[in-house]
């Protein structure tokens, strides 16, 4: 927000508070009290109204962009499997999230299957190349030369 923007904003809401205390302080004018009394009176009761009233709605506002960004991470989180039913054995496609009992309804026979997950772990390996295996790769080379020069 540019200062422009705020202080027509401060205006807008000064101008509203104003509005309102004066039509107060109004009231009571012609109920026979002081117009200035209750028109501070108004404009105090307004502003201890803001201070306790912005700090709630700006903790309300922060848990709900809270609760947006925990869903958002969910959908993040959200795979996609290409799975059969255990039934009729109908490929489906199917979101599974990783921390909870994955089922899901068949597209076709509507029964429930549940996703079994397991997973293994495997080492990181390099291909090894052993002195003989590379003897065999240079005969197959040299082999394969020879046709392709025969022809
Ligand atoms: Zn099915």
């Amino acid at each position: 927000m540019d200062t422009k923007q705020f202080f027509k904003g401060l205006l807008y809401s000064m101008g509203i508070s104003c509005s309102l205390s004066g039509l107060f302080g109004f009231g009571a004018w012609l109920a026979g009290s002081s117009f200035w009394a209750y028109f501070v009176f108004a404009f105090a009761l307004q502003f201890l109204y803001a201070s306790i009233a912005n700090p709630i709605r700006q903790r309300r506002d922060s848990i709900k962009r809270a609760e947006i960004e925990a869903r958002y991470v969910l959908a993040e989180s959200q795979q996609f499997l290409d799975i059969q039913c255990a039934y009729c054995k109908r490929r489906n496609v199917v979101p599974i999230l990783l921390n909870i009992t994955n089922v899901f309804d068949c597209e076709k026979c509507n029964e429930t299957s549940a996703i079994h997950m397991s997973f293994t772990s495997v080492r990181i390996t390099t291909p090894l190349v052993t002195d003989m295996d590379k003897k065999i790769i240079d005969e197959l080379q040299t082999e394969e030369d020879k046709d392709d020069s025969g022809y």
